[in-house]
This record gives structure tokens, C-alpha cells and sequence, in this order.
């Protein structure tokens, strides 16, 4: 059972007097972590099973990203992009290497990644005299951010309304809907985002026909396509990139959350053609890609990369996915992903198992209204996995007794 003390009833007091109320908090205040626990001030323990939602990739206090960062702070925590240090180059390298792409540019977060990449597909289409080639299709369910930019790709009437007028010319177009697609797209289309597996809209995989379909309709109209990789890249779903499972590279992909193990970045990955068509001054940031986040982006890559690596993530999520289909609950509806990226479809609401499991000493989020979403470190274990089906099991029992 958990336990709350006056410390955390009165930070609560003061989140709620001195803080923007823009979030929907779990009940306890975090102190530290270790491995896949955390523990929060009162020293409860919880099975972690989102791990800042899909960033904290090695987990917690791991040895070599917390030496890199140390001895990183101790140097030059920050530079600005009007200077070179080591750690930028060999991580640009690294990712040129490891995907399909010939050139990066870094930022600070998924949204400004994707806002930098509806930039660079738009100044592409500029530079071939196409002034007119400026729309962008997005798909129902996406999620690409908050900015004025993204949050118009993010079509959920919620998010969107209280902050009309979006960016003009956004077409939605339906997610795996060959036909969908064929209709949306055009002589206008400058570029095509979409997630190979939905994040926030429900854990939805795309299919392997709307991969390339996308491919090729993109391909046809002269249009970008650009993968969002941001919650599902990096060693999530069990390859390095999730869209190597479709055998479709994109001209862009866009990463973020797991990629310096828990400090702020952002990437833009693309061909040299997409890069050929920006200049100097059409793009900048002052934070980006400094020797601090820089060098443990290079931990991760260096780790997340190796073939053990991602073949724990495959075994560890099949495992999962087969110990989360096992169970006998009328409240399951559908259990979907790949890799370390499962969401669990209920026939009632989410936010409410999630609160239970807070009791129950194990952290989980939800990925709209009636999914539980899983994306925890990748180091998780079989066993983590043992400890959650049991927890879950009772949570989901006593959720149809009420
Ligand atoms: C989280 C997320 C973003 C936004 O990233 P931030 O770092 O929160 O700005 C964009 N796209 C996808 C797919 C995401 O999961």
C-alpha cells in the first residue's frame, strides 16, 4: 500500500498555487531512480512502465550515461551552434551511418524537430520553384506536437480548437487507408507526416501496403515523406529505426525522446536533397546539440545499436505481448505493437487502471481514453514483465468487480 506524507501533500499545495495547471499529475513526487524503479519521496517503490514517456531508454542510473554526462557538465555544458565541439559531429556521424540518411539537424524537442521538418520539406519544394507546394497531409490519430505547426498535424478537435487559426493547408487523410491517402494527396502536397507506429493515438502500427503505398504516392506527386520517429524510433520496437520493419525509407525522419537517454534533443534525419535545399540562416537554435546532450546521445546510440541490444527488445517485448494476450479479463479488448511499444485497448477507461496501479506500486500511462499504453526502459527484464501480468491481473479483476 502506498503512503503519503505531509511533504508531498504540501508540494501538491504549491504545484497547484505556483504552477500552469496544464497537466493531470499522478499522485506521488518522484526522488530517485535505480534500474526500472522509482521511488518517490515517501520511499515508495514503482515498477516503471513508461519511463517519461519512451525516453528514459537505459532506465536509471546507468553507469556509462551518467559518467558521460558528468564529465561532459565538467567541460562545456553548452557552446552555441556558432562554435564546434566533438561530441555533435561523432553523434551527426553516427546517425548518418546507422539510417539512411546523408545529413542532421539537431533541436531540442520532438515538437521543434517536426517543426523544423515541415521547414526543410517546404524550403525543398521553394528551391525547385514549386511556390505553391506547400501543403502537408497528416493522418487521424497523429500525434506531432503543440506548436502552431505541429499541433495542426495533430488533428484531435481538443487539442486543435481553443487555438484556431491553425496553419492553413493541412489535409487529414485516414491512417492505413491506401484509398485515404490516394485522395488527399496532390500536385500541392509538399509533405507526408506520418508515424510508422501511432503513439499517443492508441499504439496503432501502420501497415506494410500503407508504407508503400506512401512510398510511392509520395514518390509519384514529388511530395516529402517524412517518418515521425519520435516516441517509436530509436530501439523501440526491436529494429533501431521502426520503419526498417517495412523495408520504406522516408526523405526525412524526425527523432527526439530516447535519443540522449533523458536530455532534451531533437533530430531531423534526410537526404542530401533535402538538405541541399537549405542555406545558411534558414534554420537555427541556440540550445541544440551541445557537448553536454550531445555526449550522452552517443552513449545511447553506441548501446541501443547493438544487435543484443535489440534483440532483448524483441524478446522482452514478445514476452509482453504474449503475457498481456494470456490474460482472462472481459475488460481487454485488444492487445497491439512491436518491440517495447504495446498498448492494451480496453473496453472501459484507462485513466482509471492507471490510478489503481499507482496502488499497486506499478507506473503506467494511457494513449487515449481506453488504452494502456507501455513504453518502458528497454533494459526491462522477463521478470518486470512477471511482476506487471500479476499486478495488472488484480487490477483489471477488481475494476470488473466495481
Ligand atoms: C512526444 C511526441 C512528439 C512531441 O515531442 P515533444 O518532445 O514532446 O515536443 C511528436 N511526435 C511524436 C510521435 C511523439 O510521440
Amino acid at each position: 500500500m502506498v503512503t503519503t506524507s505531509d511533504l508531498t501533500t504540501s508540494i501538491f499545495d504549491a504545484e497547484h498555487t505556483y504552477i500552469a495547471q496544464t497537466y493531470a499529475r499522478a499522485p506521488f513526487v518522484l526522488a530517485r531512480g535505480e534500474g526500472v524503479t522509482l521511488y518517490d519521496i515517501d520511499g515508495n517503490a514503482y515498477e516503471d512502465w513508461v519511463a517519461g514517456i519512451a525516453v528514459n531508454a537505459l532506465g536509471y542510473g546507468d553507469p556509462e550515461l551518467v559518467q558521460a554526462i558528468q564529465e561532459a557538465a565538467a567541460g562545456i555544458i553548452h557552446a552555441s551552434n556558432l562554435y564546434l565541439t566533438p561530441p555533435q559531429v561523432e553523434v551527426a556521424q553516427m546517425l548518418c551511418e546507422l539510417s539512411f540518411a546523408d545529413r542532421v539537424f539537431f533541436c531540442n524537442s520532438g515538437t521543434e524537430a517536426n517543426e523544423g521538418a515541415i521547414k526543410f520539406a517546404r524550403r525543398l519544394q521553394y528551391e525547385r520553384g514549386l511556390h505553391d507546394k506547400t501543403d502537408i497531409v497528416c493522418f487521424n490519430g497523429a500525434f506531432h506536437g503543440r506548436t502552431i505547426g505541429t499541433l495542426s498535424l495533430t488533428p484531435r478537435e481538443k487539442y486543435q480548437k481553443p487555438f484556431k487559426p491553425l496553419m492553413p493547408g493541412v489535409v487529414v487523410a485516414d491512417f492505413n487507408d491506401i484509398a485515404s491517402i490516394e485522395a488527399a494527396i496532390g500536385p500541392n502536397t509538399a509533405a507526408v507526416f506520418v508515424e510508422p507506429v501511432q503513439g499517443e493515438g492508441g499504439i496503432y502500427p501502420a501497415t506494410p501496403e500503407f508504407m508503400k503505398a506512401l512510398r510511392e504516392l509520395c514518390d509519384k506527386h514529388g511530395a516529402v515523406l517524412v517518418f515521425d520517429e519520435i516516441q517509436c524510433g530509436v530501439g523501440r520496437t526491436g529494429t533501431l529505426w521502426a520503419h526498417e520493419a517495412y523495408d520504406v525509407t522516408p526523405d526525412i525522419m524526425t527523432l527526439a525522446k530516447p535519443l540522449a537517454g533523458g536530455l532534451p534533443v531533437g533530430a531531423i534525419l534526410m537526404t542530401e536533397e533535402v538538405a541541399s535545399a537549405m542555406h545558411a540562416g534558414d534554420h537555427g537554435s541556440t540550445f541544440s546539440a551541445g557537448p553536454l546532450v550531445m555526449s550522452a546521445a552517443k552513449v545511447i546510440l553506441s548501446r541501443v545499436s547493438r544487435p543484443e541490444f535489440l534483440g532483448h527488445v524483441n524478446e522482452v517485448g514478445e514476452y509482453l505481448m504474449e503475457r498481456l494476450s494470456e490474460i482472462n479479463s472481459p475488460l481487454i479488448k485488444e492487445v497491439r505493437g512491436q518491440g517495447l511499444i504495446v498498448g492494451v485497448e480496453l473496453t472501459t477507461d484507462a485513466a482509471a487502471l492507471v490510478k489503481a496501479g499507482y496502488e499497486q506500486g506499478v507506473i503506467m500511462a494511457v494513449a487515449g481514453p481506453n488504452v494502456l499504453r507501455f513504453v518502458p526502459p528497454l533494459i526491462t527484464e522477463k521478470s518486470n514483465v512477471d511482476n506487471l501480468i500479476e499486478k495488472l491481473t488484480t487490477i483489471l479483476a477488481e475494476a470488473g468487480n466495481s
